[in-house]
């Protein structure tokens, strides 16, 4: 077990500029037209494939790295450059993840290589759980997966939404309902392999923010795959809904597990992508109140707006720090004995959405125009408090976990 650091060691850091390079000297100028274009970034995912960043090799060095610093570091600074664009480089690894975390040897290494292509041919995947009538309510989710013995396939039909990549990626990974007696322990995963029958884009969403990302709902109508499509296979399945069917005669689920490992050790890294478009509207209203001058003198030099910035990047430091105890908790198998994984989301999305208003409100006029980049930031971190489940789900969590009473 790594111990637990709060520095990068030489490595970790060399890795750190090189991506900070990218996102200052690729990301960050293409922010703003292709916010405004509301459309894939395809060019700057191929430089991406092209340098290494937008790989699985990149991907997973990041997600296995045993300081747990990797992934936040990384998605730190490519969310530094910009969240929309970060959000088109970064969505391919969140559903591969589902496939490292839950896939066989074969699925992983016959799925996640094809989730990304290769520099000449890029390819993206998709992650669909999120439905019309289920968000935050998992346990409603109404897409079905029926199991056809004679033909060893899965017959999959429903409607997912808030697919990040959803209808134009190469692969999709769709949770689906395979036991409706089970509520959510009665869910499983499958893969649905490029150009499969029955998966279609349905309405893509005009976005309030990170609109370099395409969101938008997957139709599956009588979809069919292959009975190895299915996420850790056949048997692994019906061995967890024996035990979950078993559970549930004795008594139901106990509150105890409210903060659930998987979650637990993704929300830190949609922290970090909090922290990293906090600090980058943070710098730029450093940097502005240091030269804007008013009443002779730059306007750092009233407390009232000093205070301000000491105030973001003291918040901003704290959010990183908790991000990085989950991330290192996460990787070092510890168990999330206060949900340390939903604190870190929660402090770090609300300071990102925080900091991001008081960057704009420092530079004034200039910060509510599209002039400057902290209007955009501002759109892009209202997402962090939204996404991978919402604020107020996250104090559910920690305060169920906290107290082991069924809050609501
Ligand atoms: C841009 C974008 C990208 C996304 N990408 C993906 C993706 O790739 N894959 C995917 O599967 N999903 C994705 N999502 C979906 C996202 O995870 C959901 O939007 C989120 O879980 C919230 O669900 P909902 O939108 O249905 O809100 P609802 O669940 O309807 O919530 C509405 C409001 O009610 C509150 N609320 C609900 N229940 C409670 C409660 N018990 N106590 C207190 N408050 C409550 C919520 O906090 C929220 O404020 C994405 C969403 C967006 C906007």
């Amino acid at each position: 077990m790594a111990e637990f650091t709060m520095e990068l060691n030489d490595e970790q850091k060399e890795v750190r500029d090189w991506l900070h390079g990218f996102a200052a000297d690729v990301i960050r100028p293409a922010a703003a037209e292709w916010d405004e274009r509301e459309e894939t970034p395809w060019p700057v995912i191929q430089e991406a494939a092209k340098v290494g960043i937008y790989s699985l090799d990149f991907y997973a060095q990041q997600y296995f790295d045993q300081t747990g610093l990797g992934i936040p570091m990384a998605m730190e600074e490519l969310f530094w450059g910009d969240a929309g664009i970060a959000l088109s480089i970064v969505g391919t690894g969140l559903a591969a993840v589902g496939v490292l975390a839950n896939g066989t040897e074969e699925q992983i290494g016959t799925w996640v290589p094809q989730m990304y292509g290769d520099a000449n041919d890029v390819k993206l995947a998709a992650f669909c759980s999120s439905e019309p009538d289920a968000g935050s309510d998992v346990a409603s989710m109404r897409t079905r997966a029926v199991y056809d013995e004679a033909k060893d396939e899965w017959v999959i039909n429903g409607t997912k939404t808030w697919a990040t990549n959803g209808g134009i990626a190469n692969v999709h990974v769709v949770v689906a309902v395979v036991d409706a007696e089970l509520g959510s322990k009665g869910h499983a995963s499958f893969i649905v392999p490029p150009n499969t029958p029955g998966l279609s884009q349905g309405q893509k969403f005009k976005k309030h923010g990170i609109r370099a990302s395409h969101t938008a709902e997957v139709i599956l109508d009588n979809v069919r795959v292959p009975g190895s499509c299915l996420l850790g296979g056949k048997a692994k399945l019906d061995e967890r809904l024996a035990r979950a069917r078993e559970r549930a005669k004795a008594g139901g689920e106990r509150v105890k597990n409210a903060a659930m490992a998987t979650f637990e050790a993704s929300r830190p890294a949609v922290g970090a992508m909090a922290v990293g478009t906090a600090r980058a509207a943070y710098e730029v209203a450093l940097d502005y109140a240091m030269t804007r001058e008013q009443f002779g003198r730059p306007i750092i030099d009233n407390q009232g707006v000093a205070f301000q910035l000491a105030e973001m990047r003291t918040q901003i430091d704290a959010a990183r720090l908790l991000v990085w105890r989950a991330s290192w908790m996460a990787i070092n198998g510890k168990p999330f004995t206060a949900a340390e994984g939903s604190m870190s989301k929660l402090f770090a999305s609300e300071t990102s959405k925080k900091v991001t208003a008081q960057a704009i409100q420092i530079l004034g006029g200039n910060g509510y125009t599209r002039e400057y980049p902290v209007e955009r930031m501002h759109r892009d971190s209202a997402i962090y408090t939204i996404f991978e489940g919402t604020s107020e789900i996250q104090r559910l969590v920690i305060a169920r976990t906290l107290s082991g009473m069924p809050i609501r």
